[in-house]
């Protein structure tokens, strides 16, 4: 039931969206009036200073708590049950993932609302969930040892070719920086005066993980507790040119490789939005359309929010229906100054 993938700040926006993706991955602690809660409660939020995340129910009961009546962390539903069995089949299958009647039958509904149930708690489709899975399984045999297509046949796919296709135009993730606060990662920093103001890049040996504006080391350090930060650097000094470049004449930065780590559709998104062309903006709608769940307008937008990587993952092409620019985590100066170069 643990998840170390996720801080403690990204547990606590995920019971603010009361997102209910994320229930049966961590449980909610409130000290104040000593009951736990599934990350979707119902229940008003509570105070962020008398809240403790936990992984287990033993481990939220170890530590004098009880579980809300209301969402009853305890009780796995037979849905719950039925897509964590789903989860479990997809994850084991040894060559080809089961297919959505295959799952349908194990879990004994029918495949139209299996597909429904399963998308409405991972966000993706069985089949998306899959397809995402092998990529990360090919990602993280990639940066291991032994041959390519030796990494490539063992995540599954058919042929090397089609490792090849599906990769292309893929963020360049590797989960490593992200996980664990960046313990044993080392990651290379600046900040450079910009026209759109100061502007943060940091990145490790494996692409940019963070640029934002009008933060510095200590806001990294935050993000990175555990991570060796070090300014500057000599190779570091090329991949810094090439992002102010891209910042101050927009372009195509598609080639700038990037670290970052999201959750499967949160990984969607980003792609979604490295897919909008220079000088076109699409809604919150479209971004969750193009992830694959036309229904996850709301969880679109948080992915949008949790974007670690302004402007190359262009976040900012993201406006309301109607046309209204919406928010932008450094301010619409920026953004509008972003969407006006694009348009030129
Ligand atoms: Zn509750």
């Amino acid at each position: 039931m643990t998840d170390r993938s996720l801080t403690d700040d990204e547990c606590w926006s995920i019971a603010l969206a009361k997102d209910r993706r994320f229930d049966g991955r961590f449980l909610t602690g409130v000290h104040s009036t000593g009951i736990y809660c599934r990350p979707s409660c119902p229940a008003r939020p509570p105070k962020r200073e008398n809240v403790r995340f936990y992984a287990s129910c033993a481990e939220a009961e170890a530590a004098g708590l009880k579980a809300c009546k209301r969402c009853a962390p305890g009780q796995q539903s037979n849905e719950e049950a039925a897509v964590l069995a789903a989860i479990d089949e997809i994850r084991h299958a040894e060559d080809s993932a089961p297919t959505l009647d295959e799952l349908a039958q194990l879990t004994g509904y029918s495949p139209a609302h299996f597909q429904r149930l399963f998308k409405r708690s991972t966000g993706l489709s069985p089949a998306a969930y899959a397809r995402a899975l092998r990529e990360e399984r090919a990602r993280d045999a990639l940066s291991g040892e032994g041959s390519v297509t030796g990494a490539i046949y063992q995540a599954g796919y058919g042929a090397p070719s089609r490792f090849y296709e599906s990769s292309k135009g893929k963020l360049g993730m590797a989960p490593s920086a992200w996980a664990n606060g960046g313990r044993g990662v080392t990651i290379r920093w600046a900040v450079v005066a910009t026209s759109l103001g100061d502007m943060l890049v940091a990145a490790t040996d494996k692409g940019v993980c963070r640029l934002s504006f009008a933060e510095g080391e200590r806001e990294l350090a935050r993000r990175f507790p555990h991570a060796e930060l070090i300014q500057g650097g000599a190779g570091f000094e090329t991949l810094l040119a090439e992002v102010v470049a891209s910042v101050e004449q927009p372009g195509d930065f598609a080639h700038i490789p990037l670290d970052v780590k999201g959750t499967a559709f949160q990984e969607a998104c980003w792609k979604a939005l490295r897919e909008i062309p220079p000088g076109e903006t699409r809604t919150y709608a479209q971004i969750a359309a193009a992830a694959g769940n036309a229904r996850a307008v709301r969880a679109a937008g948080s992915a949008n929010a949790r974007n670690n990587v302004a402007v190359l993952i262009p976040c900012h092409r993201v406006i309301r229906t109607g046309g209204d620019l919406g928010g932008y985590a450094y301010g619409l100066d920026i953004k509008r100054e972003l969407l006006r170069r694009e348009g030129q």
